[in-house]
């Protein structure tokens, strides 16, 4: 039996976790997202175990299944892990607010992402004009919206 503390065990996990990101936004973790909630470290038969919670960002995502495979490749990479099990959790709800400012920053500066205020009113990624209008509910994927700035004339996607 490994003779690591099961705290710098759940610690690596956590690091290998956070190492995930985004299949749809690369370079932005899971982590920075908002996705991760629960991080255990269990006593299986044969070693410990990982059991991550995940909270699903917008349901219905294809992404999904991705982001669990990605999670389990990472974390049982790991040689103080046996196993990892990925559990999606049906609460808390995930919201923009669990998004960390570098998360947000990413997505409004390489994909033109942005999040729609509490006021409900958006903002330009690209020029910062407030002057932003939602064209369309059919955006590349059932998460976002396309907008377009009227300002600078660039499409901007709005995440729901
Ligand atoms: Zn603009």
């Amino acid at each position: 039996m490994s003779s690591v503390p099961a705290t710098t065990v759940v610690d690596q996990v956590r690091r290998a976790v956070a190492s995930v990101d985004d299949p749809e936004y690369p370079g932005v973790s899971i982590a920075d997202l908002g996705l991760v909630e629960t991080i255990e470290v269990e006593d299986g038969s044969d070693g410990p175990v990982a059991v991550v919670g995940l909270i699903p960002t917008f349901s219905g995502c294809p992404a999904l299944d991705m982001i669990a495979t990605d999670v389990q490749h990472a974390v049982t990479a790991l040689t103080d892990v046996r196993d990892c099990d990925v559990r999606w959790l049906s609460g808390p709800v995930w919201s923009t607010a669990r998004m960390s400012p570098a998360a947000t920053a990413s997505l409004a500066d390489q994909y033109t992402v942005v999040l729609r205020r509490k006021d409900g009113g958006l903002r330009c990624p690209v020029c910062g004009s407030d002057d932003v209008a939602v064209q369309s509910d059919a955006g590349p994927t059932r998460c976002r919206a396309i907008a377009w700035c009227a300002s600078c004339r660039n499409p901007v996607e709005v995440m729901r």
